[in-house]
C-alpha cells in the first residue's frame, strides 16, 4: 500500500500537527529517530478509553515525512474506531516507519524501534502492518513485551492475515444477503484488488464457495502465481473502477474510493481489507449511498486481524477467534440495515456505534 494521503501539497500549508488534515484529536504523537540505525519512526496513538492503543507497524518508502505523518494519523484512528466496533476493549494507534522495507528493514532497526515502543509501557501495543512479518514481531518481542502477533513457536498467535481475510468474507457474505437476499456468492463475479496476504486468503474462500474471481495487483509474479493456485483469471485491463461486477475487493491501497473512482464504479457492493478506502469518510459514503453501492464499512470487516492478535493479550484460543470473526457477518447486517433505517451511510452508521462504546466509556471513567 502507498500511503493513504489525500494531496500533500496542500499538508505543507497547514500547521504541523494539530492543524493537520488527519489529525482527529490524537492523545499523542511520538516521533522516535537513531542515527545509528536510521530509524526514522513515527508512532501516532488516537485514543485510549477502551484500553491501549493496539496498531501494527507499517514501513513504507513515503515520498515525504509529511505522508507518513498524515497516514500513521489516518491509520490510528482508523483502529480507535475497529476495536470499538468489534467490542475489544482497546484503543487506536499505529506506527510507521520510513524507508523501504526491502532494503531497509535491519535487525539493528527493528530492535530499536522496538526500544521506543517499550519506553510508551505498554500505552502503545504494535504488531504487524504492510512491510512487517512475523519474525520482525518475534524479534521486537525480545526488548518489549507491548508486541503481538509474535508467531505460535514464540507463544503467539502466528501472521493474523488468514483471519482478516476470512472476516472480509463474512462482511462480504453479510453484504450479498443484504443486497441479494443471499449470502451464497456461488456465481458471483467478484474483482480483488491486491492479493497480498490477505487478498490471496479472500481469494482462496471465494473460490471455495464458487464465486467468479477477477485478480489485479501491480507484482505479476504474485498474479500468476495466485491464478494457478486458484484458478482464477488476472484482469488484464486498464480501469478496474469502470468494470461491471457484483463485488469490488479493495485489498491493496487506501482511499481508492474517491470523486474520480466512484463516478465510474457498476459495482453492487463494496467489501474488502483495506484500511481507509474512502478518501472522505462522510462525502464519499454518500457518493456510494446516493449510486445505491453497499459499502461493507473497511473498519469493521477487516477486524479479523486484531481479533487475532488481542487473543494474544486475553489468553483466547482459536475457537474464540473463529466466533468473534464469524460475528463480523452479525455486525455488518446490522450497520448495513441500521443505515438503511436511518437514512444514513453505512460509515457513520458504523463510526456512530463506535464513537458510542467510546463515549459510554468515557463517562463511566
Ligand atoms: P500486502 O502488502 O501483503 O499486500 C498488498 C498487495 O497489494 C501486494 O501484493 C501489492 O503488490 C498490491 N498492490 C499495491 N498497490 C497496488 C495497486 N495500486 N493495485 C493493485 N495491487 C496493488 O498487505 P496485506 O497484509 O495483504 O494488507 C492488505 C490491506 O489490508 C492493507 O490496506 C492493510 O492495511 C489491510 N489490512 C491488513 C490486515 C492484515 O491482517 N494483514 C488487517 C487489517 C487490514
Amino acid at each position: 500500500m502507498t500511503s493513504e494521503v489525500i494531496n500533500t501539497s496542500e499538508l505543507h500549508k497547514m500547521d504541523p500537527v494539530f492543524g493537520q488534515l488527519s489529525f482527529d484529536n490524537h492523545e499523542q504523537i511520538v516521533f522516535c529517530n537513531d542515527k545509528d540505525t536510521g530509524l526514522k519512526a513515527i508512532i501516532g496513538i488516537h485514543n485510549t478509553v477502551l484500553g491501549p492503543a493496539l496498531g501494527g507497524t507499517r514501513m513504507w518508502n513515503y515520498a515525504s515525512e509529511w505522508e507518513a505523518l498524515n497516514d500513521v494519523l489516518r491509520l490510528s484512528r482508523g483502529m480507535t474506531y475497529k476495536s470499538a466496533i468489534t467490542g475489544l476493549n482497546l484503543g487506536g494507534g499505529k506506527a510507521v516507519l520510513i524507508g523501504d522495507a526491502k532494503t531497509q528493514k535491519t535487525p539493528e532497526l527493528m530492535l530499536k524501534f522496538g526500544e521506543f515502543v517499550h519506553s510508551l509501557g505498554g500505552k502503545y501495543i504494535t504488531a504487524e502492518d504492510v512491510g512487517m512479518a512475523t519474525a520482525d514481531m518475534d524479534l521486537v518481542r525480545t526488548v518489549t513485551p507491548y508486541v503481538t502477533g509474535i508467531s505460535e513457536s514464540k507463544g503467539g498467535k502466528g501472521n493474523p492475515s488468514p483471519i482478516t481475510a476470512y472476516g472480509v468474507f463474512m462482511g462480504m457474505k453479510a453484504a450479498a444477503k443484504y443486497s441479494f437476499g443471499s449470502d451464497v456468492l456461488e456465481g458471483k463475479v467478484i474483482y480483488v484488488q491486491g492479493i497480498g496476504n490477505v487478498g490471496e486468503g479472500l481469494v482462496e474462500n471465494l473460490t471455495n464457495e464458487g464465486a467468479t474471481v477477477y485478480i489485479s495487483d501491480i507484482n505479476r509474479e504474485r498474479l500468476e502465481e495466485v491464478r494457478d493456485k486458484y484458478s482464477v483469471k488476472i484482469y488484464e485491463g486498464d480501469n478496474i473502477y469502470a468494470e461491471k461486477m457484483d463485488i469490488y475487493a479493495p485489498c491493496a491501497l487506501g482511499a481508492t474510493l474517491n470523486d474520480t473512482t466512484i463516478n465510474q464504479l457498476q459495482t453492487k457492493i463494496i467489501a474488502g481489507a483495506a484500511n481507509n478506502q474512502l478518501a472522505d469518510e462522510k462525502k464519499h459514503g454518500q457518493m456510494l449511498r446516493d449510486k445505491g453501492i453497499v459499502w461493507a464499512p473497511d473498519f469493521l470487516i477487516n477486524a479479523g486481524g486484531i481479533i487475532n492478535v488481542y487473543a494474544e493479550l486475553e489468553n483466547y484460543d482459536r475457537k474464540e477467534i473463529i466466533r468473534k470473526t464469524e460475528n463480523i457477518y452479525n455486525t455488518t447486517l446490522e450497520i448495513l440495515k441500521k443505515a438503511d433505517a436511518e437514512h444514513i451511510t453505512s460509515y457513520t452508521a458504523a463510526y456512530n456505534i463506535a464513537q458510542a462504546r467510546i463515549d459510554a466509556r468515557k463517562s463511566e471513567k
